[in-house]
């Protein structure tokens, strides 16, 4: 296909999703004229942030959200506050968003926000008025009925919070249904803090069965120690798993014995890493990517599995936590050696779904319990995971492929039966 959009920086996010949404296309026969719509964003606006810094400075910040397509539903997607998001970043993980919600049936399309800003280095007056000013320059494009944000990479209920009571200031009234992954006093969902995890954790477990190898004792590595990161490590050591090496942005600690879930969260909590966690071996976020493992579970940040370590790999399996961790490079080498790769689209939509979940709850005012919210999630990753599983098998394609088939083919059957505008 031709067109602008195919323009990204080989090794980008941007560059991974249109390159596997064309990958899909051909294997699908996918009609030229939707392919060349869902290879562009349907809107992308760049805002200015101008914050009064804790030091009576005036600081502007670059923020940008996109919705990738809408036919299906109101927009989805989180939204992420680091130093490196730009807005080929922010495309790639709106188009992403849109595939995963088909992918998982749940009726929304795909968007995506960000901020040029390391929230670390900010107090905690100053991340609100952040915020506040960038939901303010979003209110043209937010809405429970048009585009609900959700945390991401560097946010957190609290930001969302923020967002919810701005949007509802300017509405004059409680406007729950604008955000998920709220706090439960304002109209958050019980399980939606750990639902990214814990689909992960479903995910991984249907992996595991499906190639005939045991949960008890599997040798589990995982980058990132984040809410979803974190959260794996918890769920996958209760399921009896070992969890033998866990890194955040600093590095990370290796003890092929198994790493103590507690004792990773302690060192969080009292020195803001666990890189120098006394419980194992100091590596580096690069050395982690290759130790001998059954699970490698990236849950960080894109690209992180490229041409120059996929040679060195050494996990029976990957299941992709992190959004675009994985290269189209690093997939082909994944492929000849036979390296299953289950996509992030599938396996980590356990948190979209259940944001599906908060917004249904918020519109009608009625509150389920957790487990009504975690085994309707298990029921939603299970039957996905086989559907993708189906369709890999049918087109002898790999689980990236045959999940990118499956939404893209659901959001075209949309976009087809609704029409072209005019
Ligand atoms: P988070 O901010 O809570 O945690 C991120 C973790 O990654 C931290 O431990 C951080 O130190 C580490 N990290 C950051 N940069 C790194 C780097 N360059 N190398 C190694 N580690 C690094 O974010 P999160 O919400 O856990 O999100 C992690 C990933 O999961 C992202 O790709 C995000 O898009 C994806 N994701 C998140 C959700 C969700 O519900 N939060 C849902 C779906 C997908």
């Amino acid at each position: 296909m031709s067109g602008n959009e195919g323009v990204g920086v080989k090794g980008s996010a941007w560059d991974s999703a249109i390159r596997q949404l064309d990958e899909a296309a051909r294997n699908m026969n996918l009609d030229p004229g939707v392919h060349e719509v869902l290879r562009h964003p349907r809107r992308a606006l760049q805002v200015a942030v101008p914050v009064r810094m804790d030091d009576g400075t005036v600081r502007v910040f670059k923020g940008y959200r996109v919705h990738h397509n809408t036919s299906r539903g109101p927009s989805k997607g989180g939204l992420r506050y680091h130093p490196d998001v730009t807005l080929e970043e922010v495309k790639a993980l709106a188009m992403w968003m849109t595939w995963k919600c088909a992918v998982v049936s749940i009726p929304f399309g795909g968007a995506k926000g960000g901020v040029v800003v390391d929230p670390k280095q900010l107090s905690g007056g100053e991340l609100q008025r952040l915020t506040r000013r960038y939901a303010y320059e979003l209110l043209p494009l937010i809405g429970p009925e048009r585009d609900i944000p959700a945390p991401d990479l560097g946010t957190n209920e609290q930001i969302m919070a923020w967002i919810m009571d701005t949007y509802s200031t300017r509405e004059g009234y409680s406007v729950p249904g604008v955000v998920t992954g709220k706090p439960l006093s304002i109209g958050g969902s019980a399980g939606r803090s750990l639902a990214t995890a814990r689909g992960v954790m479903y995910i991984t477990l249907a992996t595991l069965k499906h190639l005939g190898m045991p949960v008890e004792d599997a040798r589990v590595v995982v980058q990132g120690f984040g809410n979803v990161g974190g959260g794996t490590v918890d769920l996958l050591h209760d399921q009896g798993c070992k969890v033998v090496a866990v890194s955040d942005v600093q590095g990370g600690v290796y003890n092929p014995e198994g790493l103590s879930p507690t004792g990773l969260k302690k060192a969080e909590e009292d020195n803001g890493t666990i890189h120098g966690y006394e419980g194992g071996e100091a590596i580096s976020n690069e050395e982690l990517l290759e130790i001998e493992c059954d699970v490698l579970i990236p849950a960080a940040v894109e690209s992180v599995l490229n041409e120059g370590n996929a040679d060195r790999v050494k996990a029976k399996v990957i299941v992709e936590a992190a959004n675009g961790p994985t290269t189209p490079e690093a997939d082909e080498i994944f492929k000849d050696r036979g390296i299953p790769v289950v996509p992030d689209i599938l396996a980590n939509a356990g948190g979209v779904t259940v944001s599906y979940f908060e917004w249904v709850q918020d519109l009608q005012a009625f509150y389920w319990s957790e487990d009504e919210v975690n085994n309707r999630l298990r029921m939603i990753m299970e039957t996905s995971y086989v559907d993708v599983l189906q369709l890999a098998d049918d087109k002898k394609a790999t689980m990236r492929t045959a999940a990118t088939m499956l939404g893209v083919g659901r959001v075209a059957e949309a976009h087809s039966t609704r029409g072209l505008f005019p």
